[in-house]
Parts: structure tokens; C-alpha cells; sequence
């Protein structure tokens, strides 16, 4: 998977990429994350990739400009299967959709800024809207990397264990069952039993029950939809 993705604050997104999982998983070239400054879009003598919003109020809007340019620079190059602006009005981010998306092979993702894009990018050039929730961020690079590490660690041989994604949380339906490891007693707090009694279907099942109980307590409208 190749992810493109254009921002006005590149070096907010230079770190989160560059270690642990995510940072192995371009070593392997199992996914490719290419951060863009639209400000090499700008034709303004100061780079600048914003405007004051017409009809008044507060606020910067970014401009068409600079975003049309760069995703026509990266579209000249290759094919995209989707272009995608993080907006807190747009789809809400779940694992379900991360599913579906996790098999696309090439994306861009615009981050908005101040008062967010001009409209005329939202109609004309994004192919689809993702929200990672109902509050505003000042920007949307938190959200392009929420994005794209939820797709990058469901790619095959990202994690270490294959299985292990498909035992996190939302992948069945359910929350992940609690998890422990050594020590098997820290002072009074003791590990349940079970896990330490290498009887594997009793384990599985004692899992399965907690992944329930702990669904029906924290995420009931989860159980409503299976
Ligand atoms: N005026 C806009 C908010 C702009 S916030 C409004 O009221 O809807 C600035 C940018 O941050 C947005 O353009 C978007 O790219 C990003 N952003 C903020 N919150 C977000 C969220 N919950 N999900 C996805 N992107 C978000």
C-alpha cells in the first residue's frame, strides 16, 4: 500500500512514521508513506497555501490551488484509488472500514488546516471523507496518521504474529479480552488462573467469555449488531 500524503505541516507527521511498527513495516516495503509540504504547490511568493474566507468571518481557509496541483503532480504518476480529506463531518472511522480500505493500493490523503478547504476541493477533487471522531482537531494530520496506521498494521506480515490483528478489539464484533504477563503475582494482584494452566481450549473459552462480558459492559452496541 502506498499512502501520499499532502499537508501544509509536514514535519508534524515526520516522527510518527519513522518508528516501531510503522517504520518497519516500509522497511519490509510492505506499505510506503510519502508526506508532501503543499507549500512546494504554492504559487504565492511566500508559499502561502491559505486566503480569508469570502463573505468575512474568522478564520483561514486553504486554497484550491496548491491542493489541485499536488494531487494532479502525484495523479500524472500513477493511479489512485482514492482521494481522501479527513473532516470531522465526514464517515466516522471504524474498524469495518478500515477492513474495506486496508486492500486499496494506492490513496492520498489531504489534512486540512484553520478553517478547513475550500469547498470547491470537497466537490470537485475528494472521493470520499473520513472523521476519526465527533470533535475538531486543529489540523487533520492526527487524523491521516490515525488512518493510516489503523491500514498499514492490517497489512499481511506488518505485524509479527499474522493472527494478531485479528485478535484486536472490533475484529469479531467484540472488545479484546484482558491480557497479563509476567509477573504471575505482583504482590496481591494475581494473574487468573486459567492462563497459567497451558489448557488451551479453556484458555480460548475463557477469553471468549471475558471478550463478551466486557462487550456487553463497554460496547453493548456491538452485540445489537451481530
Ligand atoms: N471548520 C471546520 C473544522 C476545521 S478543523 C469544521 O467546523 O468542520 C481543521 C482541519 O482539521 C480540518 O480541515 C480537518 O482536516 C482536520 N480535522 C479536525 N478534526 C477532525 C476529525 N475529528 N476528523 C478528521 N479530521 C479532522
Amino acid at each position: 500500500m502506498r499512502i501520499d500524503i499532502l499537508t501544509a505541516l509536514p514535519r508534524l507527521l515526520d516522527s510518527y512514521f519513522n518508528e516501531s511498527i510503522l517504520q518497519r513495516a516500509q522497511q519490509k516495503k510492505l506499505a510506503e508513506v510519502l508526506v508532501h509540504d503543499l507549500r512546494d504547490f504554492s504559487t504565492d511568493k511566500h508559499r502561502r497555501v491559505d486566503d480569508y474566507p469570502f463573505g468575512g468571518g474568522a478564520g483561514m481557509v486553504m486554497s484550491i490551488g496548491p491542493v489541485h496541483k499536488a494531487i494532479t503532480w502525484l495523479k500524472d504518476q500513477r493511479t489512485y484509488d482514492e482521494v481522501i480529506y479527513m473532516s470531522p463531518d465526514g464517515e466516522l472511522l471504524d474498524q469495518p472500514l478500515v477492513n474495506r480500505m486496508s486492500s486499496l493500493r494506492n490513496l492520498i490523503i489531504l489534512c486540512g488546516h484553520y478553517k478547513g478547504v475550500d469547498e470547491r476541493v470537497r466537490e470537485h477533487l475528494i472521493d470520499r471523507e473520513i472523521s476519526i471522531g465527533n470533535y475538531v482537531l486543529s489540523g487533520g494530520e492526527l487524523p491521516a496518521a490515525v488512518l493510516s496506521d489503523a491500514l498499514i498494521r492490517l497489512l499481511p506480515g506488518v505485524l509479527g504474529d499474522e493472527t494478531s490483528a485479528l485478535s484486536d478489539s472490533f475484529q469479531d464484533g467484540l472488545v479484546a479480552p484482558p491480557a497479563y504477563t509476567r509477573p504471575e503475582a505482583y504482590g496481591e494482584w494475581a494473574v487468573p488462573p486459567v492462563l497459567l494452566s497451558g489448557h488451551a481450549a479453556r484458555i480460548a473459552e475463557w477469553r471468549h467469555q471475558q471478550s463478551l462480558e466486557r462487550t456487553r459492559q463497554r460496547r453493548p452496541g456491538l452485540l445489537d449488531e451481530k
